[in-house]
């Protein structure tokens, strides 16, 4: 490992207990897990691999190349994708029996074309803004879009198996726009069966909404964020408080550590001063790694947290493209190749993503997905006959 000063060790058995809870607070209805952006930077396979060994039914990716890849990967179970500009590869997604959202008449223009020229059957969702403001067919324009996709039914280009929606507030389950939303996605519903839609599946969670509202579950819930044993409601308590691990730790190995007089600058523009004489060490992480900049420490404000030989420190000055500096303390007996722990499931003592992003002012979402394609993922545990239970090299994702 130490080809490389940094990595992000993804235990893939917490992934799968994750999917396990999840289902299990869910059931009956069935969990989709979604992989998207690299399984929130945990790299896309072998997370969706962990995922269906916990439970999950379905796969959910945003871009139709994320649904090819697991394809590839031989990956056989029921796989959603939704974003789509005209001339995405709709012939491919339907000859790989992927499905396809559909938010308007164009993508069902398209989806109906790609099913004629596969020879097979479109599974298409429906996609309804219930007031989310971003994708999907607004109400008013539900009728036309469902008479259509119905018409391409009754010729066998396209199979009507879903309506789907997506909430603007589920992190706050009373906010009275999730009550207003699911009613207007039980009318969609409604008007889709009177048309004479068979729906396969209804629906409408996400993490927020698997965890904190049952009301919301319909007949399959799509937990991201959860999956990976983060939860998107840090104000209702930790990941423990639902019996989610996080799965990712990103650890990196001191590059240099050394003694500097007090008052000395440290990095870029010198916004950080040392206040006494003191070690500093670098890390072989920046800003192109996904390490927020907004995570730089100043007197004034902490930088981000992490853990070296069992002590919490803090980023001092500005985090750079690939390093950042971190102040070890007058007392510090750490050198060159000493582990340091930026996040991981906090078990240890070490910080957390969740730390990561109340330092840097963002979500803990935002941490994880954006670790940088450099960073290279160590895949460890996961089901047996995906290359052995052995740690398995993830490779740069
Ligand atoms: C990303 C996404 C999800 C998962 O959201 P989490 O908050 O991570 O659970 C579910 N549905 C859609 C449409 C999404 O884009």
């Amino acid at each position: 490992m130490s080809d490389y000063p940094a990595r992000a060790v993804v235990d893939l058995d917490a992934i799968s207990a994750n999917v396990r809870t999840l289902r299990d607070l869910a059931s009956p209805a069935a969990v989709m897990a979604v992989v998207k952006a690299d399984a929130y930077g945990h790299g896309l396979v072998p997370s969706a691999r962990a995922a269906l060994a916990g439970g999950a039914t379905w796969l959910g990716v945003a871009q139709a190349t994320e649904a090819l890849e697991l394809r590839a990967a031989g990956v056989q179970s029921r796989i959603l994708t939704w974003l789509y500009a005209p001339g995405a590869p709709l012939d491919r997604l339907v000859a790989a029996d992927v499905d396809v959202s559909v938010p308007a008449g164009w993508a069902l223009l398209e989806v109906v074309e790609a099913a004629r020229a596969t020879g097979r059957t479109a599974r298409i969702h429906v996609k309804v803004d219930t007031g989310l403001g971003r994708g999907g067919a607004l109400p008013r324009d539900l009728d036309t879009l469902l008479d259509a996709a119905l018409a391409a039914q009754a010729e066998g280009a396209v199979s009507v198996v879903g309506v789907w929606s997506h909430l603007a507030w589920a992190d706050a389950p009373d906010h009275p726009t999730v009550l207003a939303q699911a009613q207007v996605f039980d009318d969609a519903v409604r008007l889709a069966e009177r048309k004479g839609a068979r729906l396969e599946v209804r629906h409408l969670a996400n993490s927020a909404a698997t965890l904190t509202n049952p009301a919301m579950h319909y007949d399959l819930v799509r937990p991201g964020l959860a999956v990976y044993g983060l939860t998107p409601v840090p104000q209702l308590g930790g990941p423990d408080r639902y019996g989610l691990v996080p799965a990712m730790r990103l650890e990196a190995e001191l590059v240099l550590a050394k003694l500097v007089p007090a008052g000395h600058g440290v990095s870029y523009g010198h916004v950080y001063t040392t206040p006494t004489q003191t070690v500093l060490g670098v890390v072989g992480l920046g800003y192109a790694d996904g390490i927020p900049r907004h995570a730089s420490g100043t007197p004034e404000r902490a930088g981000a947290p992490m853990q070296v030989g069992g002590r919490r420190v803090g980023i001092a000055g500005r985090v750079c493209m690939d390093q950042l500096v971190v102040d070890l303390g007058p007392d510090a007996d750490d050198v060159a190749g000493d582990r340091v722990v930026l996040f991981g499931s906090g078990a240890d003592g070490e910080p957390t993503a969740e730390d990561w992003a109340e330092a840097a002012g963002t979500i803990s979402y935002e941490i994880v997905a954006r670790l940088g394609a450099r960073v290279p993922r160590v895949h460890v545990g996961g089901p047996v006959g995906d290359g052995g239970p052995a740690a398995a090299r993830g490779g740069a994702a």
